[in-house]
Formats: structure tokens, C-alpha cells, sequence
């Protein structure tokens, strides 16, 4: 029986999430709860319901099809749609995701975030861009979310792609148990792992969860000759700091062996448009993008330990 998992997006032409043309294909859940995450539809591991209020017309056909009375009566639509409105379509507390509502709805307003898919149907949308991938040195990248989380879902696709000639990424937090990625090893061309914070109190602060695991994992990683991409989400106030990239410095070069590169990448409010389709606060929507410029300090440090260091990936 071929696995399944929850996929809310399979991003074909991406060209940052690993070497060449490759295909991103993204899980949902994750174990970690970053205050920056781009990409917050992956964090439950439930599908959930997006309701986008640029195309909600407040017609309030969907509030009969609610068994759960979540859905809020129509407004004038300039009023849901005004930038400073706290109108959203759906009681959250009250919603059981159940799609009901996504039915009735004919304008695209009311949308799952995710679609159950096979392994199967996974890869036969991936291979679509074989010979992009062949040309350029690119493939397939399994993220997130947390992809580890569905390990026979991952190993199975892993498995399949590689009869399938595929190069394979793995872009993950970094927190499976070892056991996990020991089993990718035959798989996996390159590891996109997350550094977040030295610190392993701030690497809490920012994430929920310390950076013990992480670090241990790099390591074990780093013994078995895998190759390792780290990627650092670069945010003010949390991890720009000249020691902070001094201690990453010195972990990464005393590693068995060294990393094939490190991106730096400058935070961005893009997102906000996902928190806004799940009625969810984001506390960073006023925080300012940040230039890559004020990156490149942080790579001269890195550079200073041998590593190969982007900005932007
Ligand atoms: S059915 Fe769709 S367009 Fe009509 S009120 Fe509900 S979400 Fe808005
Ligand atoms: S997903 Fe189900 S419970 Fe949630 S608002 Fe829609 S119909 Fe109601």
C-alpha cells in the first residue's frame, strides 16, 4: 500500500531549496513553533481552512453549510476588506476544519490549505519536470513543515524517486531522532538543515524548543559524509549578532567534515497575507524586511572559519 500525507504545496521551477531546477514539495506539522515561520498552514498536522477575504463577496451562502455555527454573518464588503478591519469570516474556536463550508463557497473565498496525496500521485506531478531537472542538476525537495515527521511517507517517496534516477534534498529543522535521517542515507543527496540560534535559551525563545538535537544531528551527519547545507533565517533582535555567527563559526568548523555551504537569509514579512487567510495575529507584520546588505558582516565572519557562506541562498 503506497503512503500518504497531507501536502499544501508542490512549488515546481523553485531554484532556492537546493541545486538547480527542482520541484518543492511541502508536508504538513512541524514540532517546532518559529515566531517568523513563513509558511504557518504547515505547522498543524491537520488540514485547516484559509478564508481569503479579497475574494469573499459576503454572499453568507456558507453559513448553513456549518454544522458548527463558526461562520460570522456577512459585512459590507469594503468594510471586511478595509486594511485595518479585524473582520474574519470564521470563528476559529468553533471550527473543526471540516471542509464543509469549502463546498458551497463559489468564489475561491473559503479554501483547504492541504491535499491528501500518495507517494504516487506526489511523484508523478515531480517528474512532470524531469528534464528540467536534468539539465540544470536539480530534483526533488522534500519540506515543510517538518517532513521527518511522516517518515514512511518520506522513505517511500525517497525510495521511489531515487529508482526514478531523482537528486533528493531533505529540507528539516534538524530534531528527528537520528534514527530517522540514518534511514534518508541512502537517499538523500543533500540535508537543508535550519541553524537558528546558538543560544540554545533564545533557540527556545524563538522556536520552542532548545538547539541540543539539532546540533547533535549536524554532527552525526557531518560523520557519515553526508552533505550539508545550513540555511539561517536572519532576524533583528534574535540572532545578529557578531557572536552569534562567531559561535556558529566555530561549530561548523570543528565538524568532521565540512559543510557544502550556509545561506544566510534575510528575514521577510511576505507572508502576512497566510496569517491574515487563517485569522491568525502575526506580531512581526510591522517588523521591516531586512536588506541583505546587513548580512554581509555576518558573512565575513563566517568566511573567516572556511565556510562557504551565501546571502539569500
Ligand atoms: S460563500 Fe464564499 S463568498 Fe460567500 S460569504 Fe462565504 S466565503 Fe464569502
Ligand atoms: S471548516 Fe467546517 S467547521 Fe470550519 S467553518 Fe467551515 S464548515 Fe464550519
Amino acid at each position: 500500500m503506497t503512503e500518504k500525507c497531507l501536502i499544501t504545496n508542490m512549488q515546481r521551477f523553485s531554484t532556492n531549496d537546493g541545486p538547480g531546477i527542482r520541484t518543492l514539495v511541502l508536508c504538513v506539522g512541524c514540532n517546532l513553533k518559529c515566531k517568523w515561520c513563513h509558511n504557518p498552514e504547515t505547522i498543524p498536522m491537520h488540514n485547516t481552512v484559509f478564508w481569503k477575504s479579497a475574494l469573499c463577496v459576503q454572499c453568507g451562502l456558507c453559513i448553513e453549510s456549518c454544522p458548527e455555527e463558526a461562520i460570522r454573518p456577512p459585512i459590507p464588503v469594503e468594510e471586511a476588506r478595509a486594511e485595518e478591519s479585524a473582520y474574519h469570516k470564521i470563528e476559529r474556536s468553533k471550527c473543526t476544519d471540516c471542509m464543509k463550508c469549502v463546498e458551497v463557497c463559489d468564489f475561491d473565498a473559503l479554501a483547504p490549505v492541504g491535499k491528501m496525496l500518495t507517494v504516487d500521485e506526489v511523484l508523478d506531478e515531480v517528474m512532470r519536470d524531469k528534464l528540467f531537472y536534468k539539465n540544470s542538476g536539480g530534483g526533488l525537495t522534500l519540506g515543510g513543515g517538518e517532513p521527518t515527521m511522516h517518515p514512511k511517507f518520506m522513505l517511500e517517496l525517497f525510495q521511489k524517486a531515487k529508482e526514478e534516477g531523482l537528486h533528493i534534498c531533505l529540507d528539516t529543522n534538524g530534531t528527528a531522532p537520528w534514527k530517522v535521517y540514518e534511514q534518508t542515507l541512502p537517499f538523500v543527496d543533500f540535508y537543508l538543515v535550519d541553524m537558528k540560534n546558538m543560544d540554545t535559551e533564545l533557540h527556545k525563545l524563538g522556536t520552542g524548543a532548545g538547539n541540543e538535537k539539532i546540533l547533535e544531528n549536524i554532527k552525526k551527519l557531518s560523520e557519515v559524509g553526508a552533505k550539508i547545507i545550513i540555511r539561517v533565517p536572519v532576524m533583528y533582535d534574535y540572532n545578529d549578532t557578531a557572536e552569534n555567527f562567531e559561535q556558529m563559526g566555530e561549530f561548523l568548523k570543528g565538524l568532521p567534515n565540512p559543510v557544502h555551504r550556509l545561506d544566510l537569509l534575510p528575514f521577510h514579512n511576505w507572508c502576512q497575507n497566510k496569517y491574515n487567510w487563517m485569522g491568525i495575529y502575526w506580531p512581526l507584520i510591522e517588523e521591516e524586511n531586512m536588506d541583505p546588505i546587513e548580512c554581509e558582516d555576518f558573512k565575513e565572519i563566517l568566511e573567516t572559519y572556511g565556510i562557504n557562506c551565501t546571502i539569500g541562498g
